[in-house]
């Protein structure tokens, strides 16, 4: 894909602060991190999202962002790391070439507010299970 940018930093058309690259991914800082460290596994190949990733890509990708994760930690004595991957523009995606952020925290820090816990009901458990099972 010529015109997507994370296409081009993966090829390395672009310069990029890269700390790992195999045959199927690059791995770089972000470039308004959320924390020092912040870094998103980019696959080498166009995938706009999670939806149309192939099975041993997806596995590669996790565990590549595990390894990241624990060098964050080692790096900076960071207690932990968020894997978080955006789907479509409503969840937050804004480069639409599939990537795992991969997030350095810290006890407290405040860095990500992920969600509110809300409430639900046996009855709508269970139509909502319904739902979206019929779906698969
Ligand atoms: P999304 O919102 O799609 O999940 O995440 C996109 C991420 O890519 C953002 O955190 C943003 O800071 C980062 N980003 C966007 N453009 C560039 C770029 O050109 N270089 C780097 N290193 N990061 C980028
Ligand atoms: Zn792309």
């Amino acid at each position: 894909m010529k015109n997507c940018i994370f296409c081009r930093i993966a090829a390395g058309e672009i310069p990029s602060a890269t700390l790992y690259e195999d045959d199927k991914v690059r791995v770089i800082l972000d470039l308004n991190p959320a924390a020092r460290g912040h870094a998103l596994v980019l696959p080498k190949r166009h995938y706009k999202d999670v939806t149309t990733m192939p099975k041993t890509l997806l596995g590669h990708v996790m565990k590549i962002g595990g390894q990241i994760g624990s060098a964050q930690k080692k790096a900076f004595g960071y207690d932990g790391f968020n894997l978080i991957q955006n789907n479509g523009r409503a969840a937050g995606q804004s480069v639409f070439h599939f990537h795992l952020h991969v997030i350095p925290r810290r006890k407290g820090d405040g860095v990500l507010g992920l969600w509110a816990p809300g409430s639900t009901t046996p009855e709508e458990m269970q139509e909502t299970k319904e739902k979206i099972a019929a779906q698969l």
